[in-house]
Protein backbone atom coordinates (compact mmCIF):
# COMPACT_ATOMS: atom_id res chain seq x y z
CA UNK A 1 0.00 0.00 0.00
CA UNK A 2 0.85 2.99 -0.99
CA UNK A 3 1.21 5.09 2.75
CA UNK A 4 2.09 8.73 1.44
CA UNK A 5 -0.42 8.66 -1.47
CA UNK A 6 -3.12 7.42 1.12
CA UNK A 7 -1.78 10.07 3.92
CA UNK A 8 -2.49 12.76 1.64
CA UNK A 9 -5.67 11.30 0.60
CA UNK A 10 -6.94 10.85 4.26
CA UNK A 11 -5.57 14.59 4.91
CA UNK A 12 -7.73 16.11 1.56
CA UNK A 13 -10.80 15.05 3.36
CA UNK A 14 -10.03 15.86 6.66
CA UNK A 15 -9.33 18.87 5.91
CA UNK A 16 -12.76 19.80 4.22
CA UNK A 17 -14.11 19.15 7.75
CA UNK A 18 -11.72 20.95 10.08
CA UNK A 19 -10.16 24.04 10.41
CA UNK A 20 -6.50 24.58 10.16
CA UNK A 21 -6.14 25.92 13.78
CA UNK A 22 -8.15 22.13 14.69
CA UNK A 23 -5.00 20.49 13.17
CA UNK A 24 -2.53 22.43 14.38
CA UNK A 25 -4.01 21.80 17.59
CA UNK A 26 -4.13 17.82 16.46
CA UNK A 27 -0.68 18.20 15.56
CA UNK A 28 0.34 15.57 12.69
CA UNK A 29 0.95 12.62 14.76
CA UNK A 30 -2.74 12.43 16.15
CA UNK A 31 -4.28 13.16 12.39
CA UNK A 32 -2.13 9.99 11.96
CA UNK A 33 -2.58 8.34 14.82
CA UNK A 34 -6.52 8.61 13.69
CA UNK A 35 -6.06 7.74 10.43
CA UNK A 36 -4.33 4.74 11.50
CA UNK A 37 -6.77 3.56 13.98
CA UNK A 38 -9.76 3.77 11.38
CA UNK A 39 -7.58 1.61 8.78
CA UNK A 40 -6.74 -0.75 11.23
CA UNK A 41 -9.70 -3.19 11.71
CA UNK A 42 -10.29 -3.59 8.10
CA UNK A 43 -6.51 -4.38 7.73
CA UNK A 44 -7.22 -7.28 10.06
CA UNK A 45 -10.48 -8.46 9.60
CA UNK A 46 -11.09 -12.16 8.80
CA UNK A 47 -7.38 -12.71 9.45
CA UNK A 48 -6.02 -15.93 11.85
CA UNK A 49 -3.34 -14.44 14.46
CA UNK A 50 -0.28 -16.50 14.93
CA UNK A 51 2.20 -15.68 17.77
CA UNK A 52 5.53 -16.16 17.48
CA UNK A 53 9.22 -14.99 17.69
CA UNK A 54 11.11 -12.51 16.00
CA UNK A 55 13.97 -14.49 13.85
CA UNK A 56 16.33 -11.27 13.64
CA UNK A 57 18.37 -11.51 17.39
CA UNK A 58 18.79 -12.88 20.33
CA UNK A 59 16.20 -10.20 22.31
CA UNK A 60 13.54 -12.21 20.91
CA UNK A 61 10.62 -10.04 20.55
CA UNK A 62 7.21 -11.45 20.32
CA UNK A 63 5.11 -11.11 17.36
CA UNK A 64 1.98 -11.88 16.41
CA UNK A 65 1.32 -13.26 11.93
CA UNK A 66 -1.61 -12.42 10.47
CA UNK A 67 -2.45 -14.46 7.70
CA UNK A 68 -5.35 -15.21 5.54
CA UNK A 69 -6.36 -18.29 3.52
CA UNK A 70 -8.39 -21.42 5.97
CA UNK A 71 -5.91 -23.92 6.30
CA UNK A 72 -9.05 -26.33 7.45
CA UNK A 73 -10.74 -25.44 3.40
CA UNK A 74 -7.35 -26.16 1.91
CA UNK A 75 -6.02 -23.09 1.54
CA UNK A 76 -2.62 -21.67 1.68
CA UNK A 77 -2.15 -19.27 4.63
CA UNK A 78 -0.67 -15.87 3.28
CA UNK A 79 0.77 -13.76 6.07
CA UNK A 80 -0.46 -9.96 5.32
CA UNK A 81 0.49 -8.27 8.24
CA UNK A 82 3.17 -8.90 11.27
CA UNK A 83 3.32 -6.66 14.61
CA UNK A 84 4.73 -6.07 17.79
CA UNK A 85 2.94 -8.86 20.72
CA UNK A 86 1.98 -6.33 23.28
CA UNK A 87 1.90 -9.22 25.94
CA UNK A 88 5.10 -10.78 25.40
CA UNK A 89 7.27 -9.87 28.24
CA UNK A 90 10.55 -8.70 26.34
CA UNK A 91 9.13 -6.29 24.09
CA UNK A 92 5.40 -5.06 24.96
CA UNK A 93 4.34 -4.37 21.31
CA UNK A 94 7.09 -2.73 19.70
CA UNK A 95 9.69 -3.88 17.69
CA UNK A 96 12.86 -2.12 15.92
CA UNK A 97 13.31 -0.77 12.39
CA UNK A 98 14.35 -4.88 11.69
CA UNK A 99 11.68 -6.61 13.50
CA UNK A 100 9.24 -3.61 11.95
CA UNK A 101 10.27 -5.14 8.53
CA UNK A 102 9.86 -8.61 9.08
CA UNK A 103 6.98 -9.01 6.61
CA UNK A 104 10.09 -8.49 3.90
CA UNK A 105 11.82 -11.44 4.49
CA UNK A 106 8.86 -13.51 4.78
CA UNK A 107 7.53 -12.61 1.71
CA UNK A 108 11.75 -12.51 0.09
CA UNK A 109 12.00 -14.86 -2.67
CA UNK A 110 15.78 -15.89 -1.29
CA UNK A 111 13.93 -17.04 1.91
CA UNK A 112 15.54 -20.51 3.01
CA UNK A 113 12.39 -22.28 3.69
CA UNK A 114 12.93 -26.42 3.02
CA UNK A 115 16.49 -28.34 3.54
CA UNK A 116 18.67 -28.36 0.76
CA UNK A 117 21.40 -30.90 0.19
CA UNK A 118 24.27 -30.39 -2.37
CA UNK A 119 25.02 -33.87 -2.76
CA UNK A 120 28.76 -35.09 -3.45
CA UNK A 121 29.99 -33.89 -6.72
CA UNK A 122 27.11 -31.59 -7.61
CA UNK A 123 27.29 -28.13 -8.29
CA UNK A 124 23.80 -26.91 -7.37
CA UNK A 125 21.33 -27.76 -4.06
CA UNK A 126 18.07 -29.77 -4.50
CA UNK A 127 15.26 -29.95 -1.86
CA UNK A 128 14.98 -32.96 0.78
CA UNK A 129 12.47 -33.89 2.98
CA UNK A 130 12.81 -32.86 6.83
CA UNK A 131 13.04 -37.13 7.63
CA UNK A 132 15.84 -36.98 5.16
CA UNK A 133 17.81 -34.23 6.52
CA UNK A 134 17.47 -34.88 10.44
CA UNK A 135 18.74 -38.36 9.41
CA UNK A 136 21.59 -37.48 6.78
CA UNK A 137 23.16 -34.87 10.19
CA UNK A 138 22.20 -37.49 13.33
CA UNK A 139 24.03 -40.10 10.68
CA UNK A 140 26.98 -37.70 10.24
CA UNK A 141 27.32 -36.28 13.97
CA UNK A 142 27.15 -39.80 15.10
CA UNK A 143 30.09 -41.05 12.89
CA UNK A 144 31.91 -37.51 13.34
CA UNK A 145 31.63 -38.38 17.19
CA UNK A 146 32.70 -41.82 17.42
CA UNK A 147 35.83 -40.97 15.28
CA UNK A 148 37.17 -37.81 17.29
CA UNK A 149 35.41 -37.74 20.85
CA UNK A 150 38.07 -36.78 23.43
CA UNK A 151 37.29 -38.46 26.87
CA UNK A 152 40.30 -37.61 28.37
CA UNK A 153 43.38 -35.21 27.58
CA UNK A 154 46.85 -36.40 27.89
CA UNK A 155 47.33 -35.82 31.35
CA UNK A 156 44.35 -38.48 31.95
CA UNK A 157 41.94 -35.45 33.14
CA UNK A 158 38.52 -36.14 31.96
CA UNK A 159 37.47 -33.63 29.42
CA UNK A 160 34.64 -35.29 27.00
CA UNK A 161 35.39 -32.74 23.77
CA UNK A 162 34.04 -32.87 20.44
CA UNK A 163 36.09 -30.19 18.88
CA UNK A 164 35.62 -31.56 14.86
CA UNK A 165 31.75 -30.49 14.64
CA UNK A 166 30.37 -27.02 15.23
CA UNK A 167 26.74 -25.89 16.22
CA UNK A 168 25.19 -23.06 15.07
CA UNK A 169 21.87 -22.40 16.82
CA UNK A 170 18.82 -19.96 16.16
CA UNK A 171 17.82 -17.05 17.97
CA UNK A 172 14.42 -16.83 17.13
CA UNK A 173 13.25 -19.29 19.91
CA UNK A 174 12.32 -18.61 23.82
CA UNK A 175 14.50 -19.26 26.97
CA UNK A 176 13.28 -22.74 27.55
CA UNK A 177 14.13 -23.98 24.21
CA UNK A 178 17.46 -22.40 24.42
CA UNK A 179 18.13 -24.10 27.50
CA UNK A 180 16.98 -27.23 26.58
CA UNK A 181 19.34 -26.66 23.35
CA UNK A 182 22.41 -25.95 25.14
CA UNK A 183 22.24 -28.69 27.48
CA UNK A 184 21.84 -31.11 24.27
CA UNK A 185 24.80 -29.43 22.84
CA UNK A 186 26.99 -29.43 25.65
CA UNK A 187 26.45 -32.92 26.90
CA UNK A 188 27.32 -34.44 23.54
CA UNK A 189 30.61 -32.66 24.44
CA UNK A 190 30.38 -30.06 21.31
CA UNK A 191 32.81 -27.06 22.25
CA UNK A 192 32.21 -24.94 18.82
CA UNK A 193 28.47 -23.63 19.62
CA UNK A 194 27.15 -20.33 18.43
CA UNK A 195 24.16 -18.62 17.61
CA UNK A 196 23.06 -16.67 14.71
CA UNK A 197 22.33 -13.47 16.17
CA UNK A 198 25.88 -13.06 16.54
CA UNK A 199 26.77 -13.89 12.85
S1 LIG B 1 12.41 -6.79 16.79
FE1 LIG B 1 14.52 -6.06 16.67
S2 LIG B 1 15.27 -6.20 18.79
FE2 LIG B 1 13.42 -7.50 18.66
S3 LIG B 1 14.22 -9.57 18.19
FE3 LIG B 1 13.69 -8.56 16.23
S4 LIG B 1 15.63 -7.67 15.55
FE4 LIG B 1 15.85 -8.12 17.73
Amino acid sequence: MNMELSRRAFLRTAGAGLAGTTLGAMGFGAVEEAMAAAIRPFKLANTTETRNTCTYCSVACGIILYSKGDLRKGERAEITHVEGDSDHPTNRGTLCPKGAALLDIIHSKSRLQFPMLRKAGSDRFERVSWDEALDKIARAMKDDRDANFIATNKDGVTVNRWTTTGFLAASATTNETAWCTYKVVRSMGIVAFDNQARV
